[in-house]
């Protein structure tokens, strides 16, 4: 774990805390953004004396630039097996890449609808909601994605559903899809099917061609910033003819073949999808991260990060007062995050606690997937729209923690010690901190 711990830049940044002093951070919010790897920095400063213009110029850097830009197409599509027809648009990030995708079947026209889930983050939500009706799948009883659910409603929907829009792994509870089984119901029923990967795919090893052609992915999305690489780049994968159909969301310079003020001729995509002078350095750190994940054995880093979170479990069931917000299961049906409450004590306040009384950084709240917050906790519509209109209520919440592989044992140690500690006396923290907050 020492090893894995050095992978990354400022694993030993410290931070003040309530008692005055200095503590090195514990960062247990990776679900929201990892920290780089050295590797991926020192590729940056590496790439930046070829920093030049893409696709553009004649000049030496440029081609070079150029080359190492369309060669990450190459890296990424072979980091998730995708099929020999598949393109790689480069993005900002997850959230655009849906976006993007939801326009392109968009343009399909046609009475079609998706079919989402019950546990998507908005970002897998809202753009379909803009272009489409959309149907959610529900959940079971463990707040886990209902199989049976997803083929009755393709069932139901009778041929109607353009497509199945599911994340691979959640970000609220962790739990795994088998979106493999979820590909072969969808193409079953005349649909394709979108992969929310961006909580999956840096943290154990996906592949889009799995098993027989009807089980394979049609498309997925994931963010650069999610798996050891800065802020800014993202990827969606899919099949250029799938992709050929749309106006592009943005338009402009790149976009295009030949254009005069008469007539558009779009260029085909990866292009026509990429608008603008596109983001190299990103995409050279999205490589670089993919090349440090892939030498480090990413079914190794699952393993290593499904045995902290096992101890995490263990550790929170444990603890009087904590409700935790799913099940225990196999390694293979979760990655490494949970979310969990704590009697007594608000979640804004307990995620302050954390961090003032340890140095341990959570997140707490609706994690952008409020629908599915909203299910966990078991809070209506009407519930929401109160909060929503009342400044001075607590709107509910839970606290998330999420691993990276460079976490360790030791950090798990000091968390469950200090929720402990907590949870031994929530009145006397919430009280804390209560006040610290106003004061703030
Ligand atoms: N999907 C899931 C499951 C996520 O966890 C997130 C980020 N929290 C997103 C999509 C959106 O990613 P981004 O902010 O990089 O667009």
């Amino acid at each position: 774990s020492s090893y894995l711990r050095s992978l990354v830049v400022g694993a030993n940044t410290q931070v003040p805390v309530a008692s005055g002093g200095y503590v090195i951070a514990t960062n247990f919010d990776n679900a929201a953004t990892t920290p780089p790897f050295c590797a991926v920095m020192d590729e940056i400063i590496a790439f930046a004396p070829w920093y030049s213009s893409v696709h553009r110029g004649k000049g030496y850097k440029s081609i070079v630039t150029s080359d190492i830009y369309e060669q990450a197409r190459q890296t990424v599509k072979q980091f998730v097996c995708a099929g020999a027809n598949d393109t790689a648009v480069f993005t900002k990030s997850t959230t655009e890449s849906i976006n993007l995708l939801a326009n392109v079947l968009a343009n399909d026209g046609g009475e079609k609808l998706i079919l989402a889930t019950d546990m998507e983050h908005l970002a897998n939500d809202l753009p379909w909601r803009r272009h489409f009706k959309v149907d959610y799948a529900c959940l079971d009883a463990f707040g886990r994605l209902s199989l049976k659910n997803v083929e009755d409603k393709l069932q139901q929907h009778k041929g109607k559903v353009a497509l199945v829009a599911v994340t691979g792994a959640s970000n609220v509870t962790g739990y795994i899809n088998p979106v493999h089984s979820i590909a072969r119901l969808a193409h079953k029923h005349g649909a394709k099917i979108f992969v929310d990967g961006a909580q999956l795919v840096p943290h154990m090893p996906f592949c889009m061609s799995k098993g027989q052609a009807t089980e394979c992915i049609d498309f997925l999305a994931f963010s650069a910033h999610k798996m050891y690489a800065p802020f800014g780049a993202g990827v969606l994968i899919g099949n250029s003819e799938d992709l050929l159909q749309a106006e592009p969301l943005l338009w402009g310079g790149g976009a295009v073949d030949l254009t005069s003020q008469q007539f558009i001729e779009w260029d085909a995509p990866p292009g026509r999808y990429e608008a603008g002078t596109p983001n190299v350095m990103g995409v050279v750190a999205l490589v670089a991260a993919i090349r440090t994940l892939e030498a480090n054995d990413l079914e190794m880093i699952h393993q290593y990060e499904s045995s902290l979170i096992s101890t995490v479990i263990a550790g929170l069931t444990d603890i009087s007062g904590i409700r935790l917000y799913s099940v225990p299961t196999c390694d293979d049906e979760r990655v490494s995050l949970i979310s969990f409450t704590m009697e007594g004590i608000d979640h804004g306040l307990l995620a302050q606690a954390l961090s003032q009384e340890a140095g341990i950084a959570v997140r707490n709240g609706l994690f952008c997937a409020h629908p599915y917050v909203e299910k966990l906790l078991k809070i209506s519509d009407e519930e929401l729209k109160y909060y929503h209109t009342h400044d001075d209520a607590s709107v509910p919440g839970l606290v998330r923690i999420s691993l990276g592989l460079y976490n360790t044992r030791q950090e798990v140690e000091l968390f469950l010690r200090t929720v402990r500690r907590i949870a031994a006396d929530p009145a006397f923290y919430a009280k804390k901190y209560q006040a610290s907050m106003r004061n703030d």
